[in-house]
């Protein structure tokens, strides 16, 4: 599999350097990507507009899925069949309502409580997550290997801890060096408590304080949009 950050900024962050929260996850097969926030759309364009067959949201916190709408009207004006978009309830309702004012966009939505689905030759479930509201955490494996994105929770997290475990790739939020637990997210000194010795990719990070979180991460990788892993 190969990972490309398309947008690593938090909520929180500042200007362009980070786009809002996305990630593509690629095999020879297939293409899918976890959450859209804004900018990470055109980051798509960037790449080339490849082929994606199916978007996952972790959550409805607005820099989660906000870039989807103006990704829905670029494969409009290119006549490319509607996309699956799975999600967690709710985003169907926001769908519609940008359609019934007069919007022009399409898609097949499929919600549930914990979204999961075969993609080709990925295999896509989910976990819930420890949010400030509703959200999940995907674990994605194809043959050989297993990873796990974290959306956005605070951690101890039980379901995200125990499928961890055995993931040859955790790619997790670190929001603050410390004091963002209050607002459901994990600090860098808890990914060190909760993660330690594990291949762990930081993401959702906002722009204005990189680099303390930088220096705090140690053995573990700072995410920035563009970065491509592979498993
Ligand atoms: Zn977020
Ligand atoms: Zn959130």
């Amino acid at each position: 599999m190969e990972i490309t950050f398309l947008g690593t900024g938090s909520g929180s962050t500042f200007g362009s350097k980070r786009n809002k929260s996305s990630i593509m996850i690629s095999t020879d097969q297939t293409k899918i990507i976890l959450d859209m926030g804004n900018g990470s759309n055109s980051k798509i364009e960037d790449l080339g507009f490849p082929d994606i067959d199916a978007v996952f949201f972790t959550h409805l916190h607005i820099d989660h899925f906000n870039g989807i709408f103006d990704y829905l009207v670029q494969r409009k004006i290119r006549k490319i069949k509607d996309i699956k978009i799975f999600s967690p309830k709710g985003f169907k309702k926001i769908f519609d309502n940008y359609r019934e004012l007069g919007n022009d966009i399409t898609a097949e939505i499929i919600e549930s409580d914990l979204p999961k689905a075969k993609i080709g030759n990925l295999e896509v479930y989910s976990v819930e997550a420890c949010h400030k509201i509703y959200a999940v955490s995907y674990i994605i494996k194809d043959e050989k290997h297993k990873i796990i994105y974290s959306g956005d929770t605070r951690e101890p997290c039980e379901g995200i801890i125990k499928e961890s475990k055995d993931a040859d790739l955790i790619i997790h939020e670190g929001t603050c060096i410390e004091g963002c637990e209050i607002y459901g997210h994990t600090t860098v000194k808890q990914l060190h408590e909760f993660f330690a010795n594990k291949n762990l990719v930081i993401t959702h990070i906002p722009a204005q304080i990189e680099d303390k979180i930088a220096s705090a991460s140690k053995n573990f990788i700072i995410a920035y949009d563009g970065l491509k892993i592979n498993v």
